[in-house]
């Protein structure tokens, strides 16, 4: 609303209460049409502005920009550069260190899983709004839990795309019959979308409390923050194991999906 009309009404509104409350009939009839004068006159004004409209940027680089504000990058200028590719993607290029390079770069990973430039910030595509999920008993934790997460763009876009080539051959590699919590997250998360369900039950999640997290209960009330940190612990296991990368190095092992949506180091400088 142009704010010339809002202060019309705000000033409409103020002399009404500085006013009787109640009026006759033709004098109420008699302000609102002279109110409608107004707004029309007031919108008139706006418009025959002439109006100019800067380009925007990408979802994701308008992402980029706000989250750029909240850091501080301490080696800007040095091994690390990024840039952002044609398709908008985000891509970050670690160099191997040279001779001379800081010393407090992360090594490159020998295996790299999950490319980070894989990740994408923005809805790739529009979703329907989630079904909603049936309370199993105390469980209202775990189902805010996972409607947080399959509300994140970027866990939503990775659990779309690799939805159907990680649930088939992770049915063929099934074979001892270990819970797979990768596997239990797409299935919900595709059910939740299902345009033919209004609500869920999150079964398959709920029936693994106990593999996920030894310390949860079921029909107790569990810390939410607690549940999403074991959950994601479990889907990076799964994830490796579906890969049969747990035999992996330290630094291979940490470019897994979840480890590049979600992971991070904090340095700390002290001068
Ligand atoms: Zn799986």
């Amino acid at each position: 609303m142009p704010a010339s009309s809002t202060e019309v009404i705000e000033a409409a509104l103020q002399s009404a209460y500085r006013h009787k409350p109640v009026d006759t009939a033709p004098s109420f009839s008699y302000k609102k049409n002279q109110l409608e004068e107004r707004l029309v006159a007031s919108s008139k004004q706006v418009l025959l502005n002439h109006v100019e409209y800067d380009r925007v940027g990408t979802q994701q680089s308008l992402v980029l920009c706000s989250l750029k504000t909240k850091y501080v990058n301490l080696t800007a200028n040095d091994t690390t550069t990024t840039s952002t590719s044609p398709s908008g993607s985000m891509a970050h290029a670690h160099h191997k260190p040279s001779a001379g390079a800081r010393e407090d770069q992360l090594d490159e990973p020998r295996v790299v899983l999950w490319p980070r430039d894989k990740v994408t910030l923005g809805w790739r595509k529009t979703f329907p709004p989630g079904a909603g999920m049936v309370n199993l008993g105390n469980t209202c934790y775990m189902n805010s839990s996972l409607q947080a997460l399959f509300h994140i763009p970027a866990m939503a876009n990775w659990l779309m795309e690799d939805l159907s080539s990680h649930t088939q051959r992770c049915e063929i590699n099934s074979s001892n019959a270990s819970f797979c919590s990768v596997c239990a997250m797409m299935r919900t998360f595709r059910s939740t979308l299902d345009r033919s369900n209004t609500v869920i039950k999150p079964s398959l999640i709920q029936h693994k409390l106990k593999s996920i997290g030894k310390t949860l209960m079921y029909g107790r009330q569990e810390d939410a923050h607690e549940f999403i940190k074991l959950l994601l612990d479990h889907m990076e296991k799964s994830y490796l194991a579906f890969r049969r990368a747990t035999k992996l190095d330290h630094r291979s092992k940490e470019t897994t999906p979840l480890n590049q949506i979600f992971g991070g180091y904090i340095r700390q400088q002290e001068q």
